[in-house]
């Protein structure tokens, strides 16, 4: 059974660390398009899994301004800081068929010791794989990656081939902290309720092979995978929580009509500032995804409000 044949199950996972910014919309318009375009279910998870890094008030504000958009999800919000036992569980499972080790290593000791630094931080050097010297406590839990190749064919960048060993390393499951690691709890979550495509920033696309080796692992089936491009500031950095929040009121239809813009939609310029019904209204029959470019760009609305502007 392909992918295609079956009513899509999308889903929207924001991190509760500031309200909603342009860059976290184009996911929540994307996922919701792609997912309610096949007359299929869209559903909300709040990523509130890292307390410690969490604003407070923000995952409120984050559904309010999805509702202010008219962004409905369906069925109940799944809060990841519930569901520490099921990922304890899972945990348990992936150590039962001997794929985690404890890991005893500082960030400094892996710092000195890595081959090279990785865009995500150093690779892991492997020191704790065959066992812990003695008198050490593990502090985190690592999966056991293999020397093989993970692919996948991204909807909008096309195939992908990383090789875990290389390119990441034995990659934190639990953390030092207790927390368990946002690529561990993003895959149970997405297997629980069923997703079958996500949708997000091409941030994450260098996550996705990991994701993919856990659900290998766990027998869970493979989501499809559609990264969108990044929306950057106007410095041209990276979007920020500090630059380009969505704010709610009369312009949100002017929002989603300029985040369906940015993913190369042919929206029309009558719907301009139209309702947010109305303007996703257009998403849902006829965002195509073919038209999604794959460049970075600084979207029109923040190069209006650069700062100064
Ligand atoms: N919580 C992540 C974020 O806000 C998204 C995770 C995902 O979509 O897999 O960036
Ligand atoms: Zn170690």
């Amino acid at each position: 059974m392909s992918a295609e044949s079956i009513v899509p199950i999308g889903r929207f996972a924001p991190s509760p660390t500031g309200p909603l910014h342009f860059g976290s919309l184009l996911a929540a318009v994307g996922s919701y398009c792609l997912a309610r375009q096949g007359g299929g279910r869209w559903l909300l998870r709040i990523e509130d899994l890292d307390r410690p890094r969490e604003v407070a008030g923000a995952a409120d504000e984050i559904m309010r301004t999805l509702e202010a958009l008219a962004l409905f999800w369906d069925g109940e919000v799944v809060w990841q800081s519930r569901r520490s036992e099921r990922y304890a569980e899972i945990l348990a499972r992936l150590d039962g068929m001997g794929l985690v080790f404890g890991c005893t290593c500082s960030r400094k000791e892996i710092l000195a010791s890595a081959p090279h630094a990785g865009e995500e931080g150093p690779i892991y050097p492997g020191t704790c794989r065959s066992g812990l010297a003695p008198g050490r406590r593990a502090r985190a839990w690592r999966l056991r990656v293999p020397s093989s190749q993970v692919c996948l064919t991204d909807g909008v960048f096309g195939p992908q081939s990383q090789c875990l060993a290389d390119e990441v390393g034995d990659f934190v499951l639990r953390r030092a902290d207790g927390l368990f690691a946002y690529q561990l709890a993003v895959v149970v979550d997405d297997a629980d309720a069923g997703v079958t495509q996500v949708v997000r920033g091409q941030d994450l696309l260098t996550s996705t092979p990991r994701q993919v080796y856990l659900q290998e692992c766990l027998r869970f089936p493979h989501p499809r995978y559609i990264h969108l491009p990044l929306a950057l500031a106007a410095e041209g950095k990276k979007i920020s929580k500090r630059h380009g929040a969505v704010a709610v009121g009369r312009d949100s239809g002017e929002q989603l009509w300029q985040a369906l813009r940015f993913l190369g939609q042919a929206v029309p310029v009558t719907l301009r500032g139209a309702p947010p019904a109305e303007v996703l209204d257009w998403g849902v029959r006829y965002f195509e995804l073919a038209r999604v470019p794959k460049d970075p760009r600084v979207p029109e609305p923040l190069k209006k409000s650069a700062p100064g502007g």
